[in-house]
């Protein structure tokens, strides 16, 4: 494309680099995923705010849009920092983020204005007549019945195989899978619904946003889509909205699906900001340090309030933890599907969400005011730990229910300030 469409408005416009191996860590990716695109010397990369671009002064070079063939144009975001021609289009920042992503995904990435932007768009792309959805992220429901008032599609319970059926859910339909799930943090296997959604013929989609890599890879257990909401652990920051698409690359028709979404987000127009894109770059490059850290940290928060809850536990930790948890949410915890399909689909950790069902609503409702490390608000990914009594955005969930973002902070730390506001709570009435 960079020839093709006749921008040649880069510094080093020869000096492409080396591609960068797939056999690269995920932490080497994340510094390095863009440096075939590195045009420039600066080392930070420089935020561009244009909307339009130049085109080339050589009337050789310039190829009228309608002359591309998509076919030619080298799978993922080949717009190569140089090759711009309108921001609604591709622009120089997300599409260093969009590279660096499909190096961190293997996969093609499409990059979109939200999580919601992304999953709409790819309902909009795949156009399904039946769609099979379990509980999860309340928005996504949200934007499934939008879908739903302008194609009347069905909508069936992911859970009950006999409501596909009756649906006639087939050829093309999707199959939507959240896992781990939001609020509870907890799993469910994605090789079972891959193989009950394409003996029938329809798609695979998973929003894997509670566990990006290397925690779990959709594509390896059957995915054929994988959305994000990339405002959690891509950002990581709490400052940037961002939705990712990333295609499975062993699909058939995976070139046409890239450039068909792609061509369809141009009028979608649901495009990130500049801005985003560059802040997206510059939290890419934390993101392997991150997201370890956090979700070791949640495994050890969980597995330390898992044995305080333990009927043998004879600590004042867990006699003061008993008096006020009921239970706690996160795969971490699912012992009996470790074996199964656990272990294997998430082999190095089990992400940093968890849920925490304390013994009333007063309890829950309170908590989240007693705590000094967290914050009391909502999303999660951040490196700010953060916890939600969650009724205050999702009224489908238990009024006990209090979810738990893991920060970057040391988890003895956030331990403690847990047992200090359990504390709080006991002693005060109010
Ligand atoms: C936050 C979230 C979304 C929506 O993402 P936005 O970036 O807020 O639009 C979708 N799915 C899950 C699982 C989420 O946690």
């Amino acid at each position: 494309m960079t020839e093709s469409n006749g921008n040649t408005n880069a510094v080093h416009p020869t000096s492409r680099l080396p591609h960068v191996s797939p056999t690269f860590s995920i932490a080497t990716r994340g510094v390095h995923g863009d440096d075939p695109i590195r045009n420039y010397t600066d080392v930070a990369p420089a935020l561009h705010v244009s909307t339009t671009f130049r085109y080339s002064s050589d009337p050789d070079k310039l190829i009228p849009s309608s002359g591309l063939e998509d076919d030619r144009l080298e799978l993922g975001p080949t717009i190569t920092g140089d090759a711009h021609i309108y921001s609604r289009e591709s622009a120089p920042n997300t599409s260093r983020l969009e590279l660096i992503l499909s190096s961190i995904l293997n996969a093609p990435c499409l990059t979109y204005a939200s999580g919601l932007a992304s999953f709409h768009a790819l309902l909009v792309y795949l156009n399904p007549k039946v769609v099979a959805i379990g509980g999860g992220y309340h928005g996504c429901h949200g934007v499934l019945k939008i879908y739903q008032k302008l194609t009347k599609c069905k909508i069936v319970d992911l859970f009950d195989e006999k409501s596909w059926d009756a649906a006639e859910l087939g050829e093309n339909d999707v199959v939507h899978l959240e896992t781990p799930i939001n609020p509870t943090g907890l799993a469910y296997s994605i090789v079972h619904f891959a193989q009950l959604a394409h003996k029938r013929g329809a798609v695979l989609t998973v929003d894997a946003t509670f566990a990006p890599p290397p925690l779990q890879d959709p594509f390896a257990h059957g995915a054929d889509f994988v959305m994000h909401s990339g405002t959690k652990y891509f950002g990581g920051h709490s400052d940037m909205l961002c939705g990712v698409i990333a295609i499975n690359p062993k699909r058939a028709n995976v070139k046409k699906d890239y450039w068909a979404m792609f061509q369809e987000r141009v009028y979608l127009g649901a495009v990130m900001g500049s801005m985003e894109g560059w802040l997206g770059v510059r939290s890419l490059r934390t993101y392997e340090l991150r997201i370890t850290r956090q979700s070791q940290s949640a495994d050890r928060l969980v597995g330390f309030f898992a044995s305080c809850l333990d009927s043998t536990s004879t600590s004042p930790d867990a006699a003061l933890v008993q008096s006020v948890v009921a239970k706690l949410g996160h795969a971490s915890l699912q012992a009996d599907d470790m074996k199964p399909w656990l272990a294997a689909q998430m082999p190095n950790g089990f992400g940093p969400v968890f849920a925490i069902w304390m013994k009333s609503k007063h309890l829950a409702k309170r908590l989240p005011g007693k705590m000094v490390l967290f914050h009391h608000a909502t999303s999660l990914g951040g490196v700010e730990s953060l916890i939600e009594w969650r009724r205050m955005s999702d009224d489908t969930v238990e009024e006990t229910l209090c979810r738990v973002s893991v920060g970057v902070e040391a988890w003895e730390d956030l331990r403690d300030d847990f047992l200090q506001a359990f504390r709080t709570l006991t002693e005060q009435h109010n």
